[in-house]
């Protein structure tokens, strides 16, 4: 899976860091309020539509009681260890909480894989995919909010490291499987990219992240107040708009009037360590997506948007229909 297009999104590794000073207490100034937060080094969600790039902020909605379907065939530390993470996220104050469903009938789900998982940026302890929908015109903005919100996410667990030189790997232990869970459930929750420092789950270092894992397998609570920071602005939140020449987003223009007059649900967002996603899905869920390219760079240069339609979508342009 490294290096395809569908692979190098919305997905991590604890290896890579997407540092993104955002300024977001000039653009809100409420956030002030909320000591410690690092929501500055966010990655943003990215909207290129109609010569304009608006980067946001996706969240689930206000109040959500998020259907997740735990892992089948998980053992008893496990189980304890996803249960944990479920728990903090529930008393760190975002006003969200879990409910467990039958698999086939979640809106978050969680696997776990027997070896390491595939990121965007090499083999990882952990993944997630998130879909950020965009409904109604989502080319008109108002009071700088887009309707948005997180409708589903996939999070996967690993069960050992990713194997070394020598091609050796490790167990993870109950520690670290419940950092692992509580990090890939934070990025399920719309934080996207690392920080470097702070009281999060969001933090790079892995150590920091077992840390944490730890505090809430003994029934701790660690806080978050970079995830309430989040949580404390309306989903959809735009923390930048930046005009570009028409050309720079004519690839989703044009795959977005496709997409209307095919009747195609969406537009779905998605960012990850390396690349964000634009996409549509048809009634069989084929999806059709343009790849918005290294989303570092980016956040230093938007007017260098760079958008690259996959195949599908390439095809789906050219007819000009849906099918
Ligand atoms: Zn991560």
């Amino acid at each position: 899976m490294r290096g395809g297009v569908r692979a190098a999104i919305a997905i991590c590794a604890l290896t890579s860091c997407v540092r993104g000073p955002l300024d977001v207490e000039t653009r809100f100034p409420a956030l002030e309020r909320i000591r410690g937060h690092h929501l500055d080094e966010a990655t943003p969600y990215f909207w290129p539509r109609d010569g304009s790039l608006a980067l946001f902020f996706c969240r689930w909605p206000e109040g959500s009681e998020i259907p997740v379907a735990l892992p089948v065939g998980a053992t008893a530390d496990e189980t304890r260890a996803i249960e944990a993470a479920l728990r903090t996220w529930e008393g760190a104050g975002l006003g969200i909480r879990f409910r467990r469903v039958a698999p086939g009938e979640e809106q978050l789900s969680l696997l776990l894989a027997d070896e390491s998982v595939p990121t965007a940026v090499g083999e990882g302890v952990g993944s997630s995919i998130v879909d950020c929908r965009l409904d109604g015109d989502p080319g008109a903005v108002a009071g700088g909010v887009l309707d948005a919100e997180i409708t589903n996410a996939l999070v996967r667990i690993a069960r050992r490291t990713p194997k070394d030189f020598r091609g050796r790997d490790k167990l993870l232990g109950p520690e670290q499987q419940t950092g692992i869970a509580l990090h890939e459930i934070g990025h399920a929750l719309g934080f996207q990219g690392h920080v470097s420092s702070g009281d999060t789950s969001m933090i790079l270092s892995r150590d920091d992240v077992t840390a944490r894992g730890r505090a809430a397998l003994k029934g701790e609570r660690p806080q978050d107040p970079t995830l309430r920071a989040l949580y404390s602005l309306p989903s959809g939140a735009v923390i930048r708009r930046v005009p570009l020449p028409p050309a720079r987003t004519e690839a989703v223009d044009r795959l977005a009037e496709v997409a209307a007059r095919g009747g195609l649900r969406g537009p779905f967002v998605r960012v990850g360590d390396r690349d964000g996603r634009v996409f549509w899905r048809d009634s069989a869920g084929e999806e059709y997506g343009v790849t918005v390219a290294d989303v570092k760079k980016l956040l230093r240069e938007p007017e260098g948007l760079v958008l690259l339609p996959e195949p599908a979508a390439r095809v789906l342009i050219s007819a000009g229909s849906a099918p």
